[in-house]
């Protein structure tokens, strides 16, 4: 493939100028942080594992009508998306308490939540992604209340989906990460899914022993964090072919 330009290179993955105006290349990469970047490391064959997993759940959300980046998959680590103006959120949806909930609230770990909750992060690391409400994000016009409705509405519709097809596999979706953008289309704005659906930003537990299956394992120092991640690959049916001998997959073309 001809030489791209790299227009990002983030924690987990580098964004290349795309074949057409108003796409990019999204490559995956094998890099692990914690703790905005506190902790490092390489989680051997991940990025090709994330990249099929965010491909298969954004597929099947486009599916029920949940507007996505997602364009295709071009190789074992790029897939092809739809450029947005990121809306500078993260997008935090809640069912089981964990992490900085359990942390700050006292909530212990794994106790159910009677509702789901959406909480909103400010995307900046400098800060360390603080916690912020809807007023925040309105009043500095990180977003409206006409997208923060649509928002709202997609990450409930995302989180129900999700919550049902990985309970079908024996996973229960503790809680995960959004980050929605902004495509113009003419004149027309409208808030899509964005980033990468995967066990990096989602709390997978085993549905029937609670065994964590995501990137707590590599935070925590579980052991065993590759295989977590094939685990979910495979039980969703999409661990590429060869199995993990396959998993380094072609190294990036600069
Ligand atoms: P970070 O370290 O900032 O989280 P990542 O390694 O996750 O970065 O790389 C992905 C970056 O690309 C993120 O900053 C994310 O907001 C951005 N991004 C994701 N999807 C899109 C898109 N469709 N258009 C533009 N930017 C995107
Ligand atoms: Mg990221």
């Amino acid at each position: 493939m001809a030489r791209r330009r790299q227009l990002y290179e983030g924690k987990a993955k580098i964004l290349f100028e795309g074949p057409e105006p108003g796409t990019l290349v999204q490559y995956f990469k094998d890099d692990a942080t914690a703790g905005n970047g506190a902790k490092k490391g390489i989680i051997t064959g991940k990025g090709v594992l994330n990249n099929r997993i965010s491909e298969y759940l954004m597929m099947r959300l486009h599916e029920i009508g949940v507007p996505t980046h997602f364009v295709r998959r071009l190789n074992m680590r790029e897939q092809l998306i739809r450029e947005v103006e990121i809306i500078p959120l993260e997008v935090v949806v809640r069912n089981v308490a964990a992490g900085s909930l359990s942390t700050r609230l006292g909530i212990p770990e794994g106790t159910r939540l009677p509702r789901s909750i959406i909480e909103y992060y400010y995307k900046n690391d400098a800060l360390n992604d603080p916690m912020v409400s809807e007023e925040h994000i309105t009043c500095f016009g990180w977003a409206n209340t006409a997208d923060l409705d649509d928002i709202v509405a997609l990450t409930l519709r995302i989180n129900d989906f999700l919550s049902g097809l990985l309970l079908g596999v024996g996973i229960t979706l503790v809680d995960f990460k959004l980050e929605f953008g902004r495509l113009w289309e003419n004149d027309e704005m409208r808030i899509i899914l964005a980033d990468e659906i995967s066990p990096d930003n989602c709390r997978l537990w085993d549905s029937k022993t609670n065994e964590k299956m995501d990137k707590d394992r590599f935070r925590k120092d579980l052991g065993k964090v590759e295989e977590a991640y094939q685990e979910v690959a495979r039980r969703l049916g999409i661990l590429p072919e060869a199995g993990a001998r396959d998993l380094k997959g072609p190294e990036m073309v600069q």
